[in-house]
């Protein structure tokens, strides 16, 4: 395949050749061989495709069949209940909300959900994913009782409709169905993915044969890197999709016993694994490295987030050489939220980005999608401009240049904070074609729009 007058990777307008799922040359002027498929670039720029570092797919699968209950779609009380009725108006059977926040309409119960929808089991999940609420149909759907013997929260007796962090008690509880994930797949692509890292942090042996067996039926576009819990410690590589890290999902609330985690640690380095770690406050970052200076640090350890990072700390991450897995979108997202919810003195460390590298940290990018918006470039414009929804500007020392935000994406599954290497002769052809130039996109990287995707030479997407 021969793309003509393509801006190579920042670079001057070349044609460029694909064969044998790598770039096979790059001149000024290259001549079409035989019937060789020849595409016109016009001088759109061709990038080293995308990997989204830090992602829940199933979860992202189920959220786009999901009434979205919280910003930037919904912003108050009304809009929340008019997307509820709507939806609720339409089929039957369980009814799932997702991404709420309190600056909607303030904490939610059961019987403020009654009075929106009570005809059908309706439960709803807090932006954090920590929390859900039920109205009274999904938990008589449940078999809850005031009486009864279950994880969900009682107050003075009664049932409030909450249920914190039992997530796994659920899924034993609720219908079993794993949502399709072909359309995801293909709308990734069309925004030049070519890689993801799944981080659920549950993801067992039955998960990765299922990834694995997607990846066989040709449903995935993208190669996958499938993090999990200790049962991955002895599962090995399948095609396209690699075993990843042992994930720990740390809350500050109910930290782990500190030598059991350890001891967890150790094993899974024994297997030749490594380990991440979801840390969103200081608390669970000082935690983790406690753990870490016990047990030491396999090369590609990782700390999801890091969403507190004083200077102290950014220091022991680069002595640690722990990678940083980081989220620029949730500054765009969550940004006012965070203004007014973190401790004054850590505003300043929150989700950086340029002072973490110049600490020498190795970082990496990604959306953490459900939980933040799935759009890559648009994870980019936040990381150039880091302004919270309101416009308020987070973290004024922690932009980056838009080349250094697109090569947050662009580092391979198992190396995340190397980004890719400048296009040439014998690289993978894992590529993505843009419809403009680069310099029409610097300044708004979040309207960029991908003409092709090229996964190790085969297009996986065309718009
Ligand atoms: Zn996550």
């Amino acid at each position: 395949m021969l793309i003509r007058r393509a801006e190579l990777h920042f670079g001057p307008v070349v044609d460029l050749r694909i064969a044998d799922g790598r770039i096979a040359a790059i001149g000024a002027r290259l001549h079409a061989q035989g019937d060789e498929t020849v595409i016109d670039a016009d001088g759109g720029a061709l990038l080293p495709a995308l990997r989204d570092h830090h992602i829940h797919l199933q979860a992202l699968a189920a959220a786009r069949a999901s009434v979205a209950c919280g910003p930037p779609q919904v912003q108050d009380e009304a809009a929340l209940v008019a997307a509820l009725r709507a939806a609720a108006a339409q089929g039957e059977g369980w009814l799932r909300g997702v991404g709420y926040h309190e600056t909607v309409a303030g904490p939610l119960d059961r019987a403020r959900l009654d009075r929106v929808v009570a005809s059908r089991p309706l439960r709803i999940q807090q932006r954090s994913g920590r929390l859900w609420i039920f109205n009274s149909a999904a938990l008589a759907a449940l078999g809850a009782r005031d009486d009864g013997d279950d994880p969900f929260e009682r107050v003075d007796g009664r049932l409030t409709g909450r249920l914190y962090d039992a997530d796994d008690w659920l899924r034993t509880r609720l219908p079993r169905a794993r949502p399709a994930l072909q359309a995801l797949s293909h709308a990734l692509a069309a925004r030049g993915v070519v890689g993801l890292t799944d981080t659920t942090h549950t993801n067992g042996p039955d998960d990765l044969a299922h990834f694995a067996a997607l990846q066989a039926r040709g449903e995935l576009l993208q190669a996958l890197c499938v993090m999990g819990d200790a049962r991955l410690d002895a599962e090995a590589d399948r095609p396209g999709v690699a075993r990843g890290a042992h994930k720990f999902h740390l809350h500050e609330h109910a930290l782990p016993d500190f030598e059991a985690l350890c001891a967890a640690i150790r094993r899974s380095h024994a297997h030749g694994r490594n380990v991440a770690f979801h840390c969103v406050t200081r608390t669970e970052l000082v935690y983790v490295l406690g753990a870490l200076a016990e047990t030491g640090t396999r090369g590609g350890d990782r700390i999801e987030h890091a969403a507190v990072a004083p200077p102290e700390l950014a220091a022991e991450l680069a002595r640690r050489r722990l990678w940083v897995v980081t989220q620029p979108n949730f500054v765009a997202e969550r940004g006012d939220a965070y203004l007014a919810e973190v401790e004054p003195q850590d505003r300043a460390w929150l989700y950086r980005l340029r002072g973490l590298q110049a600490a020498g940290v190795a970082l990496a990018g990604s959306t953490d999608a459900p939980f933040g918006d799935a759009d890559p470039w648009r994870a980019m414009q936040a990381a150039c401009e880091r302004r919270t929804p309101r416009g308020a500007l987070l973290g004024a020392d922690e932009t980056l240049t838009p080349e250094a935000a697109h090569a947050l994406f662009t580092g391979a599954l198992r190396t995340p904070t190397r980004p890719a290497p400048p296009l040439a002769v014998g690289a993978p052809a894992d590529l993505c074609l843009l419809a403009t130039p680069w310099a029409a996109l610097r300044t708004r990287l979040g309207a960029a729009r991908v003409r092709m995707t090229w996964r190790a030479g085969v297009p996986v997407w065309a718009g």
